[in-house]
């Protein structure tokens, strides 16, 4: 979609440090880092948000890609968060659906 950073992304038209890439999906690092290992996981294709998100193994193949990821980073064992903000309440500000990937440190719960 034009205007979208992440299809920008997605298209190699505006950089990014890509991590992992396959089956429609890329991961590169959050320009805006929140743990020592942030990456976001995003699909090739443009879709806003979970409620645009109609096809539910795409949903699993995005889930399964961060969990392989976890393990290429090294986070895996001592754990990590997954988080999918959805729409301003859920502090969404990328409106191309993404999966945040977190570790390298302790997590706070309840989240902010
Ligand atoms: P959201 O708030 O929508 O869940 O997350 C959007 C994330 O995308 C934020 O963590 C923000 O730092 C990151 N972000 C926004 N624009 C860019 C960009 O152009 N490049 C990268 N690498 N990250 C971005
Ligand atoms: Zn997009």
């Amino acid at each position: 979609m034009s205007g979208c950073v992440f299809c920008k992304i997605a298209a190699g038209e505006v950089p990014a440090q890509i991590v992992k890439k396959g089956n429609g999906i890329i991961a590169f690092t959050d320009m805006n880092p929140q743990a020592p290992t942030h990456l976001l996981i995003i699909p090739t294709i443009h879709i806003g948000s979970l409620n645009d998100a109609k096809d539910p193994n795409l949903l699993g193949q995005l889930l399964a890609f961060a969990r392989d990821l976890a393990k290429e980073q090294r986070i895996d064992t001592r754990g990590y968060r997954v988080v999918l903000n959805t729409n301003p309440d859920g502090g969404q500000t990328v409106f191309h659906v993404h999966l945040h990937l977190l570790g390298g440190r302790v997590m706070n719960w309840p989240p902010g």
